[in-house]
């Protein structure tokens, strides 16, 4: 094996581990239930990354929202009438294949214990061979022939890391959807689920926001919230959760107009990436290239995360098969009226899905940085901070008396309530400048204020930059106006 990709691999999964540690020291992501021992692939999200999230999630909907005249927001409920899930094909078709190793009594997705040997082909050279591998893997997959792809499991030579052996099951099919029962008596009847995607609360929606907002086709429904599938492997961190949550967008058109379409929102979702800040080397697209059933074209937003490049997101032409599907199961014309035209046609989608969370790690990769630096001594020190985009930095100013001492902390505090209306701001008096910049850096907080004797005769401050760590003198007076257009929304969107 090639050592030079080994150091590399390792480094890789060395980077990850640091950002994962990060994450938790810093307040960014929690276990769930951490008190218990957790539980797997559920994750809280503490004080800097709920901040982090709620940003990212307005940089969206606003991008979705407010940049798009004919795009309106909304919020439906978890729970759906059960038929919902029949008519999207969730109930019978919404599943993984597993197989379980008997001696671990580990359970493995079938489909990702292949492209996992296919991923270790590619990083050995062998490119063809990991293409084999899986173009057989999605033939037997589409052919569901289960049987078979057990078979190529132990053909692979494919072990239980746990185990070591390769003592498999038979590869069966595991619905992801979780069931809960509604109201008082529990009875089959009575069998609900927790939504496994949002687009399904947009479609049953269509008819009330397109007659209630007077829209025109072509126009689109977006909405944020949370998604639950009980997910067979789940040992990524935040990339696979049983329970996450999910930024889609239905954009409602006439059909025919799919491939153009199609390609306005593969290039205006990879601009937004690039404007939160995301590096082009990190993003590619990749085609689909076994098309779920409802799909005329698929491709996915992958990012190159430290453990290799995964889906971020989802832009999917789905055909007019979500409405046509519910006008048959719900037995209501679910129709567009186009005046000019005089015709009533089913209206066909081109979906945008992005997790949210797979984004929140995304961003926390990209802007993880660790450096080296030498103090006043020479002396080598690392530096670890959070290179994020001031708009989405969970603090956008730390403000800090030099020392704590008086005048020094009231104008500190009255500095606070200049700028506490408009930004997201910290205060801390104790531990030396040095240390209070640290705790920041790790925050990815971009700017530190640091209040001192000098600037008091003078009115003015030390403004801190938190990538090149520069440091400048800027007048009290100007302050607010300076920071609020460096940390505004408005910078993002204005590069879509
Ligand atoms: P994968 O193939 O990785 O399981 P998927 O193709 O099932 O993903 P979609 O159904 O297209 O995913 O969902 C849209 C988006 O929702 C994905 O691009 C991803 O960002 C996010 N997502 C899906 N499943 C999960 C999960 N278990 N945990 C976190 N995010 C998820």
């Amino acid at each position: 094996m090639d050592t030079k990709q080994t150091d590399t691999q390792k480094e890789a999964a060395e980077r990850f581990q640091n950002i994962v540690s990060h994450a938790k020291e810093y307040g960014f992501v929690f276990q769930s239930s951490e008190i218990y021992d957790g539980l797997q692939a559920v994750y809280d999200y503490g004080q800097n990354g709920a901040a982090l999230q709620n940003k990212l999630q307005q940089a969206w909907w606003l991008a979705m929202t407010r940049m798009h005249e004919n795009i309106v927001g909304i919020d439906s409920a978890i729970f759906m009438h059960p038929k919902v899930w029949e008519a999207s094909g969730h109930v019978e078709g919404f599943n993984d294949p597993m197989i379980d190793n008997k001696d671990s009594q580990k359970r493995y997705r079938a489909d990702m214990l292949l492209e996992e040997r296919a991923a270790h082909y590619e990083a050995q050279g062998e490119s063809e061979k990991a293409k084999a591998l899986l173009e057989k893997m999605h033939e037997l997959l589409k052919a569901e022939d289960l049987e078979a792809v057990r078979n190529l499991i132990i053909e692979e030579n494919i072990i239980c890391p746990l185990s070591k052996t390769a003592n498999w099951t038979d590869v069966r099919q595991f619905n992801l959807m979780f069931s809960t029962q509604i109201g008082s008596v529990a009875d089959a009847s009575d069998k609900i689920y927790l939504r496994p995607e949002t687009a399904q609360g947009i479609f049953v929606n269509y008819l009330n926001v397109q007659k209630t907002g007077r829209m025109k086709i072509p126009f689109g429904i977006a909405q944020v919230g949370k998604a639950f599938r009980n997910e067979v492997v789940a040992r990524q961190f935040i990339v696979r959760m049983r329970e996450f949550t999910q930024m889609e967008m239905q954009f409602f058109i006439k059909p025919g107009t799919q491939t153009e379409w199609f390609a306005y929102w593969k290039e205006q979702r990879l601009n937004w990436h690039k404007a939160i800040g995301n590096d082009t080397d990190n993003l590619r697209f990749h085609v689909h290239e076994k098309l779920a059933h409802y799909a005329d074209a698929a491709e996915d937003i992958e990012f190159h995360y430290p453990i290799g490049w995964k889906e971020l997101e989802g832009i999917h032409s789905r055909t007019d098969f979500d409405l046509g599907r519910h006008e048959e199961f719900s037995k209501k014309k679910i129709r567009y009226h186009d005046p000019q035209a005089k015709e009533n046609f089913i209206p066909y989608v081109i979906e945008t899905s992005i997790g949210l969370d797979r984004l929140f790690l995304a961003v926390l990769s990209q802007a993880y940085r660790e450096e080296e630096t030498q103090d006043d001594k020479g002396k080598v020190q690392k530096r670890t901070y959070l290179a994020l985009h001031p708009a989405l930095a969970p603090t956008q100013v730390a403000i800090f008396p030099l020392v704590k001492k008086e005048p020094l902390v009231e104008k500190a505090k009255e500095i606070c309530d200049l700028l506490k209306y408009d930004l997201d701001i910290f205060y801390e008096e104790s531990a030396s400048i040095g240390k209070r910049y640290a705790r920041q850096d790790v925050l990815g907080t971009p700017f530190c204020i640091t209040v001192d004797f000098d600037g008091l005769d003078d009115n003015t401050v030390t403004l801190r930059h938190r990538d090149s760590t520069e440091q400048e003198r800027v007048p009290i007076a100007e302050l607010k106006s300076k920071l609020i257009a460096a940390c505004a929304m408005e910078n993002i969107l204005r590069k879509l």
